[in-house]
């Protein structure tokens, strides 16, 4: 998008600072330049030619979580979303070749099946040699370069090697692709796993369609548009014959939402709208669950309320919404390893409210959410699990149903 067009997006602004109450880096700091309207007037001072792009300028611009809670509350219809990643596109033109190709790389590691592996027996690897204590100690401090990565270890594992289909139902009519995602494939194997078991005993033959990549949405957010509209393409390649499903919400809402028009589901969304087998009940669950609501999924996915008609499914599961889930944890795709102090400062605030709440469960949507809230939760000694809402479904399914395929209903 070129500057002129990024600045008529900023235009709509009306600066009433509506939005204000609702930004959590305001809220941590009650600093204007940390706020949707500041940066906005930042964005627009830069690219007018009244301001330098200055150190502190991007600052204020990389801090924001791109969370878009302000354009929920936005009553001029700011697309603040497209307006910040346009601006962090420009933002990235005029950073330097080495910063630029660093980035880059550490981005395409995540983004590609081989640096995934490698990520995901790396971290097996060092939990047996017994390094998490060496890691635990460096993370104490998230400021050291290493802390933020260190910090995830624990969560990561080898990608499971399943790529084609799963269990078959009887009617390939009712055949759908399930989207994996980057990062989901080494810190949530479990609910890929899950949500294939869960499909099939609802009646869904699930191909995993071995082209998939990473949705984009980590390339669009830190200023790469292009790599990111490659990978869209790729993906609309390998989803063509949907439907499709997504684990992630972030993923569902980047390939939903970016001009491909790829009929891509939320699996939430998805499981909430079908019909279930009339026989088949689910086993009790006697604990208490707490809901965490992620930015992409309240926006611009919306309709978080199936993940709470879903749990409904399970008897005697005592379900809570997690207390301010309109502000961002600060995962934020990798604004955990980017910005680890305010990212650490948000995420305080939800463990303060764990620590009231006492859930057993913390059931969240989004990979980057589930792995920063989990380690947040293991750095404070608390005994809470964090899983896919898919994972509780598929694991209170009847003893004699695991595994097993029943006819569509
Ligand atoms: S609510 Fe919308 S118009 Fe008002 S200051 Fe915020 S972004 Fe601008
Ligand atoms: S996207 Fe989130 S962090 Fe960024 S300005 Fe809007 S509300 Fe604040």
């Amino acid at each position: 998008m070129t500057p002129e067009r990024t600045l008529e997006l900023a235009d709509h602004c009306v600066k009433c600072g509506l939005c204000l109450p609702h930004c959590p880096t305001y809220r941590l700091t009650a600093d204007e330049s940390e706020s949707p309207r500041g940066r906005i007037a930042l964005v627009q001072g830069w690219l007018g030619g009244a301001l330098p792009g200055s150190a502190a300028l991007f600052g204020h611009l990389d801090r924001c979580l791109e969370c878009r809670a302000c354009e929920l509350a936005c009553p001029s219809g700011v697309a603040y979303g497209t307006l910040l990643d346009s601006a962090r596109a420009h933002q990235r033109a005029h950073a330097g070749p080495l910063r630029r190709g660093a980035e880059r790389i550490a981005l395409e590691i995540l983004s590609r099946p081989a640096g995934l592996r490698l990520l995901g027996y790396g971290a097996a690897a060092a939990r047996g040699l017994g390094a998490l204590r060496v890691a635990s100690w460096l993370t104490l401090d998230r400021s050291r370069w290493l802390g933020p990565y260190l910090r995830l270890l624990p969560f990561l594992s080898p990608p499971p090697h399943a790529t084609g289909t799963g269990p078959l139902a009887t009617d390939t009519e009712r055949t759908l692709n399930l989207f994996l995602g980057c990062v989901g494939r080494i810190s949530q194997p479990r609910a890929l796993e899950a949500a294939t078991r869960l499909l099939a005993r609802l009646g869904w033959r699930v191909r995993i369609p071995p082209d998939q990549r990473c949705c984009g949405a980590l390339f669009r957010h830190n200023g790469f548009p292009e790599q990111a509209d490659r990978l869209l393409a790729q993906n609309a390649s390998a989803l063509a014959q949907g439907p499709n499903l997504a684990i992630a919400s972030a993923c569902a809402a980047e390939l939903r939402f970016s001009g491909t028009g790829l009929p891509v589901e939320e699996i939430c969304a998805f499981l909430g709208r079908i019909a279930w087998p009339e026989t088949l009940s689910l086993r009790p669950l006697g604990l208490r669950v707490a809901v965490h609501e992620p930015c992409s999924h309240r926006h611009p996915l919306g309709d978080t309320q199936a993940v709470y008609t879903l749990l409904g499914r399970i008897p005697e599961i005592r379900l809570e919404t997690l207390p301010e889930n309109a502000f961002c944890c600060g995962a934020a795709g990798n604004y955990l390893i980017r910005q680890p102090k305010m990212s650490a400062r948000l995420l305080a605030d939800k463990l303060r409210w764990l620590r009231e709440q006492q859930p057993q469960i913390l059931a969240t949507t989004n990979t980057g959410c589930a792995l920063h809230l989990a380690a947040g939760i293991r750095e404070a000694g608390l005994a809470i699990e964090v899983c896919h809402p898919v994972e509780l479904l598929a694991r209170q399914l009847p003893a004699a149903d695991v595994g097993a395929v029943t006819e569509p209903t």
